[in-house]
């Protein structure tokens, strides 16, 4: 079976809700419009993928009437192949070479402002366009203020639909069978760039749209929590960090796995390692069962560090214990202290704490979990005990 066979999409019902929602917080924002360029917030919205470049490509969102599409025509076959373009949701505005594209969507902004087109003209632009486009757009729309399209995108996004909760649970089933493999071994003799490069092609095998990330932090590494694979060769009697993952149908997956490698007459993992492991590990599955709906996000990370701390190595768990996930690898919520914001129900986010021993060795261990009413769901399933790897 392949994996790509079976992959689920969202559907254009969804696409329909989620263009009403964000009209209506445009209005209830007094906003004007809301101008959305590629990017996660686009995807999210419509449904349509395309690459971030010069060329202008804008979903204009208006407090009232028709949304409408701006695209290069060139590109007007894609728009209308995406799921609000298919669904008739949109409106698509074909621009030639010549045009003046950001002229074009500030005519659309100017008609949704009506009778106060003058400067008091409110825009929110998604928070990734780029600089290019924001200048040009201003420039455009002279005397109109200007301001950060995830008040308006962020709300929606941060709550997952069962058929995002679906793609982010394929997504992480296929990162548990990716670790597995990669947990075979295997290990000792290569080097970090070999196994993540193993690691790569496994992900797009089970059926990741892209391989994001391979962190494949040994030894010494693994107490550095962003390790770059190295030229370094994986020796027996040493720990690996595994943090793997990348986006399946837009969704990201986000796990890492520590582990141990051993063979011929290499110790084990020592007691040191074992206290540490056994600490992550416990603030790991005590945070996850904290991460209800009503509990604030700081909460969970204040979980995960009590238990850190009162085994003695604070100042050594140096990150927040998560952050949210979905068609970006990192957004909101994030569990991080001043996080006041409850939980609710649909919510994604890692629970991923570590302790990092400079020059000796480091430990994390990282699920993705979604808040449900019925409680936490870890989409992960590949075992969170230490795994000690002969070979
Ligand atoms: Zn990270
Ligand atoms: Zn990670
Ligand atoms: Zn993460």
């Amino acid at each position: 079976m392949s994996p790509a066979a079976v992959r689920p999409t969202i559907p254009v019902e969804r696409f329909a809700e989620r263009l009403d929602a964000a009209q209506r917080m445009v209005g209830e924002s007094g906003l004007d419009a809301l101008l959305v360029g590629v990017g996660p917030d686009l995807r999210y919205l419509t449904g349509y993928r395309a690459m971030p470049l010069e060329r202008l490509t804008m979903l204009v969102v208006p407090r009232s009437g028709a949304c409408r599409l701006v695209v290069p025509r060139l590109e007007r076959m894609p728009a209308e192949r995406s799921g609000a373009g298919s669904g008739g949701l949109v409106e698509i505005v074909p621009w030639d070479e010549t045009d003046d594209a950001h002229a074009l969507v500030a005519s659309c902004v100017r008609e949704a402002a009506g009778d106060h087109a003058g400067p008091n003209v409110r825009v929110a632009v998604s928070d990734t366009l780029w600089a290019l486009h924001v200048l040009r757009l201003q420039a455009a729309l002279t005397g109109a203020a200007f301001e950060l399209g995830s008040r308006v995108t962020a709300p929606l996004r941060i709550v997952k639909d069962p058929d995002e909760i679906a793609l982010l649970r394929l997504a992480a089933e296929a990162a548990d069978r990716v670790i597995d493999q990669v947990a075979h071994g295997p290990l000792v003799g290569r080097t970090e760039h070999d196994v993540a490069a193993e690691i790569r092609d496994r992900l797009i095998a089970e059926g990741h749209d892209a391989a994001e990330f391979a962190i494949v932090a040994s030894g010494p590494n693994s107490a550095s929590p962003h390790h770059e694979a190295s030229d370094r060769v994986i020796r027996p009697g040493e720990p690996i960090v595994l943090d793997i993952g990348g986006p399946l149908g837009g969704y990201g997956s986000d796990i890492t796995r520590t582990i141990w490698v051993t063979g011929g007459h290499a110790a084990g993992p020592d007691d040191e390692f074992r206290r540490i492991f056994e600490l992550v590990r416990d603030a790991q599955s005590e945070a996850t069962g904290a991460a209800r709906p009503g509990v604030s996000a700081e909460r969970v990370d204040a979980v995960a560090r009590g238990i850190i701390e009162a085994g003695g190595y604070g100042p050594q768990f140096i990150h927040r214990t998560g952050h949210g996930i979905g068609l970006e690898g990192h957004e909101e919520p994030y569990l991080v202290e001043g996080s006041r914001e409850p939980l609710r129900a649909g919510m994604a986010f890692s629970i991923e704490p570590g302790i990092y021993l400079e020059g000796r060795y480091g430990v994390r261990l990282e699920d993705i979990v979604v808040c449900t009413d019925d409680g936490p769901v870890a989409l992960n399933r590949a075992p969170l005990d230490l795994l000690v790897v002969t070979g």
